[in-house]
């Protein structure tokens, strides 16, 4: 007799209902709980833990969905639902349940991921290749693409992540390539342009983005009481910027850039939204 499904409860830690930098078009931006990464600079340490019971909000994938579908006047032609971190694939089977029922709508879903679960090894793996079936876009965050600096960056080797990248490749899946950029950190050129390479090598990328680094989130280590590691680390200049979008073949386009929304307007739009 097959044993009874059990409906997968997602961690949540945090929602973004007017998400415009998280995918295509204005999105609904659900970030979940746990990584098991440790980037020196993130600027989500409190999403870390998985089981800290203060910092995240239970939802079946279905409540997920409704809430994320009072949203969906605001989507337009290319906007959706992403998936965010904490890292998305240490709740695949949350995020597998919840992007079934977006799919079945007809509604973009992304996941936005670091990639640091993926393994071709059971059970992950089959249940890697069923949440594709139901995710458009993945956004990719290449930390670091030397293992030694990737090491020391994140604490985890990066081999099971360009991995993942090829596998994308390989079966066809749109892939967006992140960077942030660290000055003395992650950038590099010679390694930029390792990354360059790298992309290169790759099918399916059909976006390449450099985030900038900022000290934004260093308040949360200093409540979570833990040591900021970058402390002293400048945030870069927009020439160490331009530098870096140049090597890796970054090109802007006026319809790229996506219109922020003056505060008002946005809230008018979300009246009903949440
Ligand atoms: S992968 Fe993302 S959430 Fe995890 S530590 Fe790095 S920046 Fe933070």
């Amino acid at each position: 007799m097959e044993a009874e499904k059990t409906t997968p409860i997602g961690r949540v830690h945090s929602i973004e209902s007017f998400g415009l930098v998280d995918g295509p078009g204005v999105r609904f931006v659900v970030f979940v709980q746990g990584c098991q990464m440790r980037c020196k600079f993130c600027h989500n340490p409190d999403t870390w833990d998985m089981n800290s019971t203060r910092d995240y909000t239970e939802y079946t994938p279905q409540q997920m969905f409704d809430k994320a579908y009072r949203c969906k006047p605001y989507w337009g032609k290319k906007g959706g639902i992403t998936v965010s971190g904490g890292e998305p694939l240490l709740q695949i089977d949350f995020v597998t349940e919840f992007f079934k029922i977006a799919k079945k709508k007809g509604i973009h879903t992304t996941i936005d991921t670091a990639g640091n679960p993926f393994t071709m090894e059971e059970p992950f793996y089959s249940k890697f290749v069923e949440l594709m079936k139901y995710t458009d876009l993945v956004m990719l965050d290449i930390k670091h693409t030397d293992p030694a600096g990737h090491k020391s960056l994140t604490g985890k080797d990066n081999a099971n992540i360009l991995e993942m990248a090829r596998w994308l490749s390989d079966h066809g899946k749109e892939m967006w390539i992140r960077r942030v950029l660290v000055p003395g950190i992650t950038d590099d050129k010679e390694e930029l342009k390792q990354l360059r390479q790298f992309i290169d090598s790759l099918k399916t990328v059909s976006r390449v983005e450099i985030l900038p680094y900022h000290t934004l989130g260093m308040f949360k280590w200093e409540n979570l009481k833990i040591k900021y590691p970058l402390e002293d680390v400048p945030t870069p200049t927009a020439e160490q910027v331009k530098e870096a979008e140049e090597i890796l073949g970054i090109v802007k386009e006026d319809s790229d850039k996506q219109a922020k929304l003056d505060p008002e307007h946005e809230k008018r739009l979300l009246k009903g939204c949440n």
